[in-house]
């Protein structure tokens, strides 16, 4: 094994979160892909742990002085945003199905056949929620499923029905004792090709450089620019770039939404006509698209079918999402199949592409797709694509016994229903998340929505790694949202940006900081802080900016009353809606940027607001713990120490850390630029996370 890759030694109890030091000393462990293990040193803002004294000062602060202790007046009280997480939601119920559950030492038998994980990892999957199995032998569960949920009325079948195929099945035959369902509302599926077409529109580029080169296929529900709802859409347009200009061969396949913005799509062209889907009883004729998105390959999958699963108004927020990205899944990897396309990776994302790993391992690989490995990235665990029985009727994962199994697909917490992701952190050949600490947290913090026993199970190949943003796209020297372009060396030119930001927003021109805050107005972003640090900002003689937009009607009217409250106020902005081109001109004139949230698995502003010289005040969680250094309390050197951080979600711990930053500002000005520019400095780019999944993906094909 050459001595650049990285080997499971780092499993060890021994390997802790904060690997990039040891990989520092020891270049066989991996960068920052960290297993989730507890930190052994994370940041902490005493000043938060302490409430009594928020603003202490650290004991030795070495040369960087903490600002001094303000004086803290208190937040008026208001009537406070909602609070809790939305639970993860179930989408499909209650139709009856039987689910007869094999006893466990069968399963363990079972699963260690079709799952390629590491031997070590199959011959352990039974979880601790697996029921005992003297009670798990002739379960007959009662699976649901929503009638809404099915994919096609029977009038919905007008596709010219077409005959049998004579290729090998692609979906197993129904198990004895399953009742043969009429699902015959989509037409059989026609002649497929006998053998495999090639679509390759040109052959994978081969660069040698000191290892080889890969071909690697990302599956994914969203790419920004053209498809986006969140962070997951940036990973996949930043990601897919790093791989490339690192030599690999990399191609995106993404569905035809109607909505995309087609605008960002060059030479968009029919490249495969006629792809027959295995759906229910039948199948539904498909047409891939290829095109170019900023020199991206991508190849978007089309249905035609009257479920219109991907020509509908927004991308989520309908009943049948989870059928849809089922079918999706399975469109994908029959693409692959068809086209006669082997990559050496395969690397989905979230639940909504999770089942390509389950048809994989189940279908396709006794079909001669012995090839692939694959990867799945869990960019939030709040949703998971938890659903019943019905999934496996149109899957054709024609086996409930094998599939309603806490080993394989069966919902930890509620036991009449599937889960996806779970199938797909089960299936898959390696697991990451965003960052190292939501991977300690989702395992073992309580905060996998539970996940946590599926991911003791299979933490051996469950780790972090941290997002990068893309250098291209935010960048304050050539940022063309922007009035004046500046760099860590022409940083003053920033307060042109501020000034510009304050004429947009009709803000006073006046001394004051700008604290701004960016996201969705989703109760996981924090928002009863966000509304407490309006008042406290304006209270501590600074500006507020918001930008934000939230699905929920009820919390976009809790926001537009707010602005209407504060619409006098000549210090205090709130913009309500989503607008790309007005985030970069707040990342570039704000002086610091809040990100108070109750959870987040990576988060990408702060490391955007990085980029800007904007000083990010955030809570310590998920990848805000991995990305902001505190001033004053952190560990680490001055030079990486870069915003300020608070551990207590409460106004308290709040305060402590945004009173620092604005008592900073004013009286240490100094210290202040210094915290911007290492901000500046520090790499938040593609360049380590494309190397640490390049490490993965040779660490899976090696196996
Ligand atoms: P999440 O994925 O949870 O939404 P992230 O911090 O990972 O949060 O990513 C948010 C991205 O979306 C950032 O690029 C941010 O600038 C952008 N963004 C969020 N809300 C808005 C908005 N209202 N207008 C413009 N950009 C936004």
């Amino acid at each position: 094994m050459p001595a650049s890759v990285w080997i499971p030694l780092s499993f060890h109890p021994g390997y802790v979160a904060a690997a990039g030091a040891a990989a520092a000393k020891n270049p066989i462990i991996l960068g920052n892909i960290s297993m989730a293990k507890k930190p052994t040193s994370p940041d902490k803002t005493k000043a938060a742990a302490k409430p009594a004294k928020p603003t202490a000062p650290a004991k030795k602060p070495a040369a960087a002085a903490p600002s001094p202790a303000p004086v803290i007046p208190a937040a008026p009280t208001q009537e406070t945003l909602p609070l809790e997480p939305a639970p993860v939601e179930v989408v499909a119920t209650e139709t009856p199905v039987e689910a007869v559950v094999p006893a466990a030492p069968e399963v363990v038998a079972a699963i260690a056949e079709p799952v390629p994980a590491e031997p070590e990892t199959a011959a352990v999957v039974v979880e601790p929620v697996a029921a005992e199995p003297e009670a798990v032998t002739a379960v007959v569960e009662t699976v649901p499923v929503e009638p809404e949920a099915a994919v096609v009325e029977p009038e919905a079948a007008e596709i010219v029905a077409e005959p049998v195929p004579a290729a090998p099945p692609l979906i197993d035959p129904e198990p004895e004792g399953e009742p043969a369902e009429p699902q015959s509302t989509h037409v059989e599926e026609p002649l497929p090709d006998q053998e495999p077409v090639e679509v390759h529109l040109e052959e994978p580029e081969v660069h040698h450089h000191h290892r080889p080169s890969l071909f690697i296929v990302q599956i994914a529900p969203e790419m920004a620019p053209v498809a986006k709802v969140g962070g997951l859409a940036d990973v996949v347009f930043g990601l897919t770039r790093e791989l490339a200009i690192r030599g690999n061969h990399v191609e995106i396949i993404l569905p035809k939404y109607s909505g995309m913005r087609y605008d960002h799509i060059y030479d968009l062209k029919e490249v495969y006509k006629d792809l027959w889907v295995p759906w229910y009883d039948g199948a539904i004729h498909c047409t891939v698209y290829f095109g170019f998105v900023y020199d991206r390959k991508c190849f978007f999958i089309e249905p035609h079918s009257n479920d219109n699963f991907f020509n509908r108004g927004s991308i989520y927020g309908f009943k049948d999402d989870v059928l849809r990205y089922a079918f999706f899944s399975r469109a994908a990897i029959e693409f692959l199949w068809k086209s006669g396309k082997h990559p050496d990776i395969i690397h989905c994302h979230d639940w909504q592409t999770a089942l390509v790993p389950v048809f994989l391992y189940e279908f396709y690989q006794r079909l001669g797709m012995t090839h692939p490995r694959v990867c799945l990235t869990i960019h939030n665990f709040q949703h998971q694509g938890v659903t019943g029985a019905e999934l496996l009727k149109a899957t054709g994962l024609h086996d409930p016994a094998r599939f309603f199994d806490y080993n394989r697909l069966r919902d930890n917490q509620h036991p009449n229903a599937l889960n996806l992701l779970k199938g797909g952190i089960v299936y898959s050949n390696f697991v990451t998340t965003v960052s190292p600490r939501y991977a300690y947290e989702t395992k073992d913090q309580g905060q996998g929505f539970g996940l946590e026993p599926t991911l003791h199970t299979h933490h051996l190949k469950y780790g972090g790694v941290v997002n990068g943003i893309d250098y291209d796209v935010w960048n304050p020297e050539v940022d063309r949202h922007i009035p004046a372009q500046y760099g860590v060396d022409t940083i003053e030119r920033k307060y042109d940006d501020k000034r510009a930001l304050r004429h947009r927003l009709m803000l006073a021109d006046n001394a004051k900081p700008i604290v701004a805050f960016i996201g969705r107005l989703d109760p996981q972003k924090g928002l009863d802080l966000v509304r407490h640090a309006i008042f406290y900002s304006l209270q501590r003689d600074a500006q507020f900016v918001l930008l934000g937009s939230s699905p929920y009607q009820g919390i976009n009217e809790d926001f537009w009353n707010l602005k209407r409250m504060l619409n006098e106020s000549p210090d205090c902005h709130l913009e309500i809606g989503f607008d790309e081109e007005l985030s970069h001109l707040i990342y570039a004139g704000a002086d610091m940027i809040l990100v108070p949230s109750r959870f987040e698995p990576c988060g990408l502003t702060q490391l955007i607001a990085l980029r800007y010289g904007t000083v990010p005040v955030v809570r310590s969680v998920g990848g805000l713990a991995d990305t902001v250094f505190d001033k004053d309390y952190s560990h680490r050197a001055l030079h990486e120490r870069n915003g300020y951080v608070f551990e207590n979600y409460d106004g308290t711990g709040l305060e402590s850390a945004l009173g620092r930053a604005i008592s900073c500002y004013y009286e240490y000005p100094d210290h202040f630029r210094e915290l911007m520019k290492n901000g500046m400095r520090s790499d938040n780019s593609w360049n380590h996370p494309g190397r640490d999944y390049l490490n993965i993906y040779d660490y899976i094909r090696e196996k």
